[in-house]
């Protein structure tokens, strides 16, 4: 400011020195002061200029170029240059935390949509967008309620409780492919809400299977505890003989053995769910596990068919399976058996196990029983999934042993595919992956053959 009044009295001097000099007349002290007040004016006219070239950037709010000068007006425009920038850099380090927020906000695997307070779509997450459907591009300020019209939304949307969060369908949901969604919606600050949806498909259906499985097992042993009372009942209130005795007895027994087994079958399988992975380095032979394989399906064989029925195992000289033994023989086992209870008698059943040529191993079990139709084979793994039901119990079947064979397949690396037509028999497979199996001990190469309990 001190600068800014001595060059206008500098100004004004100057002016006056120079009519001074030029003028000697006796006009000179009248022109003197007229001189001051026209250097007073010139330095006026240029300060003027500057505070306008200053009031022109300002308003054109060009930041990247900067008249730059000196005096008071280049003190104030570097000043005000120094608090744009500043304001600037400022709003750049905003902007990067608002996109850095927004990109977190995009990761989350949850539906993230802001409203405005009337109602208005002011932003999404792709999750949501793909969750109601929404693009951004079309529906950026629409009301979410023109658009999002399930009807537990609506409902929801319109009583405005938010207390709790509401179940609605997903925009792709299908018959085929539900998807269940909760979403829940937040009030904030001025009439704002905040909209969070979660996909609770696989929740939903875990829940459901948990109902079913309860379902299907109370079923299971309500039929044979019923059969039991009765006898019970039976036993206890009327006078009978010893040979009537002995029949209801052995009925009991039945059931009783049916009950067991369900229970051993429900055992195994929540043990093979709640056990660590099999060790990969326990081999165990399979000609050992073919031997006890055989002896048990002639037990079975006796016991369900009363005859002998030709087995045929077959196995490569020298195979070994990385895995627990225990979870391979009830495996190979239960295919054995399936095999067993649903051929006649007097057809064969080929039970092998060979080396493939790629690396890994093939256990198969193949009979020539009445085979199952083409619609039925995906859904055989699942718990309590049976073609034919009155067989399945006839035999002493739970419904439970492909589920328990593609459980211990999938522990051990291995995947169990099914091969089957009606008339035509079935073949059960399970392939192993190289890094299970090994053959320390190759023999010759040719298969060595269990038939009838003596090996050829
Ligand atoms: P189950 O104890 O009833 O045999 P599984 O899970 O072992 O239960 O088998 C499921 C269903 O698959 C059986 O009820 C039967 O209908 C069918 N099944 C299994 N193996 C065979 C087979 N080798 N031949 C024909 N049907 C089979």
């Amino acid at each position: 400011m001190f600068w800014r009044l001595v060059s206008f009295l500098l100004c004004q001097a100057f002016a006056v020195v120079v009519v001074w000099l030029l003028d000697t007349g006796s006009q000179r002290l009248t022109l003197m002061a007229f001189a001051a007040l026209a250097g007073g004016y010139v330095w006026l006219l240029l300060d003027s200029l500057r505070a306008w070239r200053l009031l022109q950037w300002l308003r054109s709010g060009d930041t990247a170029h900067i008249p730059l000068g000196s005096g008071f007006w280049g003190e104030l425009l570097d000043r005000v240059r120094k608090l744009v920038r500043h304001r600037d850099r400022a709003l750049s380090d905003s902007e990067l935390r608002l996109q850095e927020f927004l990109a977190a906000l995009q990761a989350s695997p949850n539906g993230v949509l802001l409203l405005d307070a009337e109602g208005r779509i002011e932003w999404f997450n792709q999750t949501a967008g793909r969750h109601f459907g929404l693009d951004a591009s079309r529906d950026m300020l629409q009301h979410l309620g023109n658009l999002v019209r399930d009807p537990a939304f609506a409902a929801y949307y319109a009583v405005r409780d938010y207390s709790e969060d509401v179940v609605m369908q997903g925009r792709s949901s299908s018959n085929s492919v539900p998807v269940k969604l909760s979403v829940h919606m937040h009030p904030y600050g001025d009439g704002r809400s905040l909209l969070l949806s979660r996909d609770i498909t696989a929740l939903e259906q875990a829940e459901a299977m948990r109902r079913d499985f309860v379902a299907n097992v109370s079923h299971e042993i309500r039929t044979p505890l019923t059969v039991l009372a009765g006898f019970v009942e039976t036993l206890q209130s009327l006078p009978l003989n010893e040979d009537e005795r002995h029949r209801y007895l052995e009925l009991m027994s039945q059931q009783a053995q049916r009950m067991q087994t369900l229970v051993s079958d429900l055992l195994t399988l929540s043990r093979l769910e709640g056990s660590p992975p099999p060790p990969s380095q326990d081999w165990v032979p399979v000609q050992s596990l073919m031997a006890q394989c055989k002896r048990d399906a002639h037990d079975l064989s006796s016991v369900l068919w009363g005859v002998e029925r030709e087995l045929i195992f077959e196995m490569d000289a020298g195979l070994e399976i990385a895995g627990a033994v225990t979870e391979l023989h009830s495996a190979m086992f239960n295919l054995i058996g399936n095999a067993i209870r649903y051929s006649p008698a007097d057809k064969p059943i080929e039970v092998r196990c060979s080396a493939l040529p790629q690396g890994g191993a093939v256990f198969s079990v193949k009979d020539q029983g009445a085979g199952i139709a083409p619609e039925h084979i995906p859904r055989l793994t699942e718990r309590f999934y049976r073609v034919d039901r009155s067989r399945s119990r006839e035999t002493g079947g739970t419904g439970l042993g492909l589920a328990i064979v593609k459980h211990v397949a999938q522990r051990h690396g291995a995947e169990l595919s099914i091969e089957s037509a009606p008339g035509k028999g079935s073949c059960f497979a399970i392939r192993f992956a190289p890094q299970r199996v090994q053959r320390p001990h190759a023999g010759s190469g040719s298969p060595l053959q269990i038939r009838g309990g003596v090996r050829a």
